[in-house]
């Protein structure tokens, strides 16, 4: 071990673009996987019908970084791609997040014609409000739309998914689905979107396919590397180069201080032997189904595949700690967030180890803000 420069736990994006970049300088790098292939959640393969699916969960590549856009472009090209989610609402069906396109398909034209005066006048076209300002309108009418949109779109649909009413979890988090005043059925409207030609792992495959890189899947971290009297030791030995880890932090320090909570999710892959399934990449089912979406990949990858379609639902639980569960989901909260900085002071006790990630930050980040933490701390790392 003494001949590697930095050990990266983790090979989703946070540890992938940093084994990346570290070792086109010149750095020795060692990526240790405890599952059995690369790319963390990101990770995508065909299934038993040739079908191109994301095996944990839709992955949908959005951002306004022209760095992180770049910074992947160098490993993919691009199908033009532009998510358009629908909400089904018992005997309803309009876009998501819920616009003035949807407004017209719930009010018969008159209601809705005022009501977007109304909005307009307010907030502002093309502006987004979160569902929780919109309830707080001074406006009667804007307030019974919020009691409806709050109803239709978030309620029930926040209970599959977190357990909790919309007001008891994090405000950020409905947020990232907020009312749209405009015509814009997208479900992003980040500058740079689109779809990886060759799937995410092939994007994978080509960050970690490097000289300099060693990577070993099917192994955790914690088999080779040991935290103790702020010194990192590695098969033994202290380690003098620096840990990059991705993981939960939690599960690093066994669980010291106390388990920190995450959501989980059970998937639930169909396969259905019809050219397309649903209208729409993916259908949320807001106010009934035991599962939250349903999302068909072929609308996400374009791929063409005669006969046969497959879809993926989700289904959210709490995850349990010590089982074969995946933590998907921060639950981010006041006593949560102590709980973590608990642990996060921990580690800034070794001057040598380096977190990073959705996992190991507890926090709420999509695939490219991890990309450009994860180029941030390389900048940081080589001294730039
Ligand atoms: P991960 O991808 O979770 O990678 C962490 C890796 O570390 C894993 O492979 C894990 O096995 C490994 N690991 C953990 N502990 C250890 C250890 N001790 N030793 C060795 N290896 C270890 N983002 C978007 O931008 N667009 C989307 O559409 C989108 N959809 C999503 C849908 C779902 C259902 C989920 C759950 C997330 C979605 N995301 C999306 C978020 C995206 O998955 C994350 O931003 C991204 O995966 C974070 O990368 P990461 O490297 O931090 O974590
Ligand atoms: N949400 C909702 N109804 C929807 C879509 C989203 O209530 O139709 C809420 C829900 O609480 C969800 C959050 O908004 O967890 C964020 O949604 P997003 O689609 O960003 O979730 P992700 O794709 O990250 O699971």
């Amino acid at each position: 071990m003494d001949n590697y420069d930095l050990i990266i736990a983790g090979s989703g994006f946070a540890g992938s673009t940093c084994a990346a970049v570290l070792a086109n300088k010149g750095k020795k790098v060692l990526v240790l996987e405890k599952r059995s292939h690369i790319g963390g959640n990101a990770y995508d393969c065909k299934d038993e019908h040739g079908i191109l699916i994301h095996k944990y969960g839709p992955h949908i590549f959005h951002t306004d970084s022209k760095r992180v856009y770049n910074f992947l472009s160098k490993y993919t090209e691009w199908n033009d791609y532009s998510h358009q989610v629908l909400a089904k609402a018992a005997d309803l069906e309009f876009p998501v997040p819920f616009n003035l396109n949807s407004l017209y398909r719930v009010y018969e034209k008159n209601k809705a014609e005022e009501l977007e005066e109304k909005l307009i006048s307010s907030y502002g076209k093309e502006n987004k409000i979160s569902i929780a300002k919109l309830r707080e309108s001074a406006d009667k009418d804007i307030r019974e739309l919020a009691e409806f949109v709050y109803e239709k779109v978030f309620l029930y649909y926040t209970m599959k998914q977190w357990g909790k009413r919309p007001e008891e979890i994090d405000p950020q988090t409905t947020a990232r689905v907020p009312v749209f005043i405009s015509r814009d059925n997208r479900y992003f409207q980040d500058k740079y979107q689109g779809m990886p030609k060759d799937g995410y792992t092939s994007i994978f495959e080509k960050m970690l396919c490097h000289k300099n890189i060693t990577v070993k899947t099917s192994i955790d971290a914690k088999q080779l590397i040991c935290f103790t009297d702020n010194k990192i030791y590695c098969n033994g030995k202290e380690f003098f180069g620096k840990v990059i880890y991705t993981g939960a932090l939690d599960e690093l320090f066994n669980y010291e201080f106390g388990a920190l909570p995450y959501r989980t999710l059970d998937f639930e892959f169909e396969n259905h032997p019809v050219t397309l399934f649903q209208s729409h990449a993916t259908v949320n089912y807001t106010v009934d189904m035991p599962y939250t979406r349903i999302t068909e990949f072929k609308h996400l990858t374009g791929q063409k595949h005669e006969g046969c379609t497959s879809t993926v639902k989700e289904y959210s639980r709490g995850y349990i700690h010590n089982s074969s569960d995946i933590p998907y989901y921060a639950i981010i909260n006041e006593e949560n967030n102590t709980l973590y900085q608990k642990y996060a002071s921990k580690a800034s006790e070794f001057d040598n180890l380096f977190l990073l990630g959705r996992l190991a930050e507890y926090k709420y980040y999509n695939m490219d803000k991890i990309i450009l933490l994860a180029l941030e701390l390389c900048d940081k790392l080589l001294g730039r």
